[in-house]
């Protein structure tokens, strides 16, 4: 405190004032009397006739009254003080004190010119009452807090000022205090949240003695009303946490612990907030408790708690709960399933046409699909069924709290699968327009048990894979032997590996014939004869080398076997003209492949336009402008590129026109049915016309009987491959068998 004058702004006066209204009002009147009679004793002009007693009583008054009564000189000299007074400045005696007080104004008030101040009052108004100063205890220096009341004593007669008469008291308890409440008022009202103090009786009564402004910036009450009715506050908790709260209250109330709470509220306005609420209870003796409390607006950071929460545990696409929050609902359920004996399921959705939609429409068009599928699934699950989406268009729904015998679960989860394979079946609407597709679901139901969350999602994409290799739309329960079937082909693919060292992959040849050119060519299909697992078929290697990443390198191997053989023939003019085409892998086809292959055939010295390149139309439902260009490179360098299962994929014909393709493969499927089914007969004879129009070759694939032949004639299909042409044999057996038939057309079938 720099000087008295700020302590008068800073100290609210008249409280002070009013706090010591009583015993100043004593003090004063005693005061008057006193130093009156004093004056008067001191004077022996003036006649006085009191009785001694009087006197006395008097006298024994000043001595003991515990204010401090004094008269000074005009010019700040001591000429009487009260025992009271003398202890205030820190001295034994009067006459101690009078001998050192001789500079009053400066050196006992700590403000400069304060005595000026109150010496001018006096000469305008003859006296001030209650007047606050800093001062210092005249002989320690100790710096203290002083009300004084003075008068300004004139002659009777001539008018003229003589001395000073007052009383001072030391107030800096009372100074000390108010300076501290006036601290905590300001930190009290600069304080985000509300601070109260609350009185809370064994009857139940509550009564607020304190309670800070935050009230009103959070609650939206008026202190006085929260005051008067403490319950106003209580009656805004969100009906929803009103319990929680008064279990912490009950808590604290037996334990005398410190409590915490965070709860809603709603203000009048109707506005939802956060509020975290702490407060420690102090027991009085009286059985009430005290509650020394505060109260904070947390709004903001459960808010950010929330964002952060659906961050983690949220797709934002479609605002289901991702794989984190789906895991720790299976284990919940899974949990609950111990406990009482129920059953559930998981279910694993893949959509079937996703891919296509994404590559061709975009990933607009894709996400669109996304978010309908999540409205289908919730429709279907209605409340009883957990949805989370894992990613791309894997969904996975769970239902828990199934009860009755397996087969009757089992029978209900099936019902469930079958109704979620129906929504997902019924045509979408993006963009605009229709989008059909189908979904595959796997299901692994639960019963206690035996596997924890991680692996029955493990289990239900797996059945996943097994009802999509069975077809579109379909569902697959997990049994055993499909992870028996997995562990094999894991086993398989390790094989693998050493098959590839080891130089157990051969290749047999499938010739391939035209009506009027006579065998044409063969095609390269790989065999793998495992020590092991006697002959594999590349139906069971072929895409588990794909997925293990080995495809490239048995593409290769494929590739340079073709550029021998081809080499071999080429010194021979009975097989110098024939084609030979080998099978590559789609996934392989990237950036490279060209470049290799041009490579290798450089190396052999061959001619590449014997070589033709087989790729799925699959291939095409790849980044089609990369597949393009490496279409391209392959023409450039002189192979020829055959579509192979043509009719099975989703080519369309622009993109058909515009790629350098030479030959169309009739998909088998088509072929072995074309008979008896009218369909199939449609799909050829188009396929046909379309090579024919575009300038292609159309060559049927599996043929194997002359009726199937006979057709694919009439349809204007002259290229055929298949048993009743020739079978996969080994290339030594083909060289003799061609070397027997010579030129010519070859009809008839071919021995095993
Ligand atoms: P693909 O290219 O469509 O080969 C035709 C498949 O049909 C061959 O089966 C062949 O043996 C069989 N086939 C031929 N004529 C007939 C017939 O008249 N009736 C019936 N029912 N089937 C017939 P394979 O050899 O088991 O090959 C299966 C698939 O494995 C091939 O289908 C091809 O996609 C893949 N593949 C074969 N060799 C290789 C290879 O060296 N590399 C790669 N990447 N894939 C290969
Ligand atoms: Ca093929
Ligand atoms: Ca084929």
């Amino acid at each position: 405190m720099s000087g008295a004058s700020t302590g008068f702004r800073t100290v609210p006066l008249a409280s002070v004032a009013d706090s010591a209204a009583f015993a100043w009002g004593v003090a004063g009147l005693l005061l008057a009397v006193s130093v009156a009679l004093l004056c008067v004793a001191a004077n022996r002009h003036v006649a006085w006739r009191a009785t001694d007693e009087a006197a006395r009583g008097l006298r024994d008054l000043y001595e003991n009254i515990s204010e401090g009564v004094f008269r000074s000189t005009l010019d700040g000299r001591m000429i009487s003080a009260n025992p009271a007074l003398v202890r205030l400045n820190g001295f034994s005696s009067e006459e101690e004190m009078l001998n050192e007080v001789n500079d009053i104004a400066g050196r006992w008030y700590v403000e400069p010119g304060r005595r000026e101040a109150i010496h001018r009052m006096l000469l305008e108004h003859g006296k001030v009452t209650g007047i606050l100063s800093e001062v210092f205890r005249y002989k320690t220096r100790e710096r203290i807090w002083i009300e004084e009341s003075t008068r300004l004593v004139r002659d009777q007669r001539t008018g003229r000022s003589r001395y000073y008469d007052g009383s001072v008291r030391e107030v800096t308890e009372t100074v000390r205090r108010l300076q501290l409440q006036e601290r905590f008022e300001k930190i009290a009202s600069v304080t985000a949240g509300c601070l109260y103090q609350l009185r809370t009786t064994p009857d139940g009564r509550a009564k607020m003695l304190y309670v800070s402004v935050g009230l009103k910036r959070i609650f939206g009450l008026d202190l006085a009303e929260a005051e008067a009715n403490p319950s106003s506050i209580n009656a805004l908790v969100h009906p929803d946490d009103r319990r929680r709260l008064d279990e912490s209250f009950a808590t604290a109330r037996t334990t005398l612990a410190p409590r915490r709470t965070d709860y809603r509220i709603r203000t009048r306005e109707g506005v939802e907030k956060w509020v975290s609420g702490h407060s420690v209870p102090e027991l009085e003796p009286d059985g009430s408790l005290l509650w020394h409390g505060y109260v904070e607006d947390i709004t903001e950071r459960k808010q950010a708690e929330e964002r952060v929460h659906r961050l983690a545990f949220f797709d934002p696409l479609t605002g289901l709960p991702n794989r984190a929050a789906l895991v720790e609902r299976l284990r919940e359920a899974m949990e609950a399933s111990c406990r009482t004996g129920t059953s559930g399921a998981v279910l694993f959705v893949d959509l079937d046409q996703f891919k296509i939609l994404n590559d061709t429409k975009g990933h607009h068009s894709g996400d669109a699909l996304l978010v309908h599928v999540a409205r289908r699934l919730d429709d279907v699950g209605g409340g009883d069924a957990s949805i989370a989406r894992l990613g791309g268009d894997e969904f996975v729904v769970m239902v828990a709290g199934l009860a009755g015998a397996p087969d009757a679960v089992q029978a209900h989860v099936a019902s469930f699968a079958d109704r979620i394979l129906a929504a997902l079946a019924r045509p979408f609407t993006i963009n605009g327009a229709p989008f059909h597709t189908s979904a595959s679901v796997g299901v692994s139901c639960f019963n206690g048990d035996d596997a924890d969350a991680g692996e029955h999602l493990k289990r239900a994409d797996l059945a996943m894979y097994e009802a999509k290799a069975s077809g579109r739309g379909q569902k697959a329960f997990f049994v055993p032997e499909m992870q028996a079937a997995v562990d094999n082909r894991l086993a398989l693919t390790n094989e693998l590996h050493d098959a590839l060292d080891n130089r157990e992959l051969t290749f047999v040849c499938q010739p391939q014939v035209h009506d009027a050119r006579g065998v044409i060519g063969v095609e390269l299909l790989m065999r793998w004869n495992s020590p092991t697992r006697g002959e594999v078929r590349p139906a069971e290697f072929v895409a588990l080398a794909e997925r293990a990443g080995l495809s490239g390198m048995l593409d290769v191997y494929v590739l340079r076997y073709a550029c021998g053989l081809l080499r071999r023939w080429a010194a021979n003019p009975g097989t110098r003209d024939l084609s030979v085409a080998v099978n590559v892998s789609c996934r392989q086809l990237r950036y490279g492949f060209a470049t290799a292959l041009a490579a290798v055939i450089d190396a052999m010295r061959i001619d590449a336009r014997r070589l033709t390149v087989e790729l799925t139309e699959h291939v095409m439902l790849d980044n089609s402008e990369e597949v393009a260009d490496i279409m391209a490179q392959l023409k450039a360098i002189g192979v020829a590129i055959a579509l192979d299962d043509f009719g099975t994929g989703y080519s369309s014909l622009s993109n058909l026109k515009l790629l350098p393709i030479d030959t169309l493969k009739i998909d088998l499927s088509f072929v072995r049915d074309i008979e008896t089914d009218p369909n199939d007969r449609v799909i050829v004879q188009t396929i046909v016309n379309v090579a024919n129009s575009l300038g292609k070759w159309a060559i049927a694939e599996g043929v194997e009987t002359e009726m199937q032949a006979t057709l694919l004639r009439q349809f204007g299909c002259r290229a055929f491959q298949g048993y009743l042409f020739g079978r996969p044999m080994p290339i030594e057996d083909f060289e003799g068998w061609i070397a027997q038939r010579g030129e010519g057309v070859i009809y008839g079938r071919v021995p095993a």
